[in-house]
């Protein structure tokens, strides 16, 4: 596995010494160490001098190749897309590997236990938004935090925790609201699905791309209205996706400008 050394100062002796760090996992070839990523206790270290432990976060790329995912946790990162050149010139297969950055360690592991089910992230994100507004209204609250909590496709539920103004709730709800996600994903994130880099895929990604959705939806039922005597869906449907390209395309300079 690779490592890095730093030299860090013991918060307890003020003793300076090197320690061992891992900023890249390969939990296909190294799953002996799953349980130290997911409690987080790599980032535990002894002091070699006193024995006192201290915490030292550091970035961490997750990767799982026979799942092909990366996630990469980068302490606060706050772009919304990251591009690793030296990375993707290295590998070329990684365009068919999902990537993924997350600023903190909760969304750490609720993206691997989120690609390590065989879901769309991408998808469960809407749906998370989805099940956050009806709980909000049910229980007259704010939404602090939502995550991912199961999905049992046999039982036909996918179920969500929220952290709320009111305390922890939990809310599952039908299969269906996922497979309509999905569908909105397939309409409306096909630029970021193709996109290289990595990246973040939150609820404000989601907010984004429901908008995009909407509008998408009603420009098609405008374009129906006005083209009643053009009816060949193929080339209505292309009208609308070069419309929507160029607006997302100027969403995207505006927010990276
Ligand atoms: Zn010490």
């Amino acid at each position: 596995m690779e490592f890095e050394t730093k030299k860090v100062t013991c918060p307890h002796c003020q003793k300076q010494q090197n320690i061992v760090v891992y900023p890249s996992i390969n939990i296909t070839l190294n799953p002996e160490i799953k349980d130290d990523v997911i409690s987080a206790s790599i980032f535990t270290k002894l002091c070699k001098y006193c024995g006192g432990s201290f915490e030292i976060r550091h970035p961490v790329l997750y990767n799982d190749m026979e799942r092909r995912f990366l996630v990469y946790y980068i302490p606060d990162i706050d772009s919304s897309r990251i591009i690793d050149t030296a990375l993707e010139e290295d590998y070329d297969s990684l365009k068919y590997v999902k990537r993924r950055i997350v600023p903190d360690y909760d969304t750490f592991r609720e993206k691997i236990h989120i690609l390590e089910s065989g879901l769309d992230d991408m998808a469960i994100e809407i749906t998370k938004l989805a099940v956050l507004n009806v709980v909000k209204k049910k229980e007259d609250c704010e939404i602090i935090k939502g995550t991912f909590s199961f999905c049992y496709q046999e039982k036909n539920t996918i179920g969500f925790e929220f952290e709320t103004s009111n305390g922890p709730y939990c809310q599952s709800t039908r299969m269906e609201v996922y497979h309509k996600a999905e569908y909105i994903v397939r309409k409306t994130a096909g630029l970021d699905s193709s996109m290289t880099g990595f990246l973040k895929i939150d609820s404000n990604w989601a907010e984004n791309m429901l908008h995009r959705f909407k509008v998408r939806e009603e420009k098609r039922r405008q374009y129906l209205e006005q083209e009643k005597e053009n009816t060949d869906p193929i080339e209505i449907a292309l009208s609308i996706d070069s419309e929507i390209m160029n607006e997302a395309q100027t969403d995207r300079s505006k927010t990276n400008g």
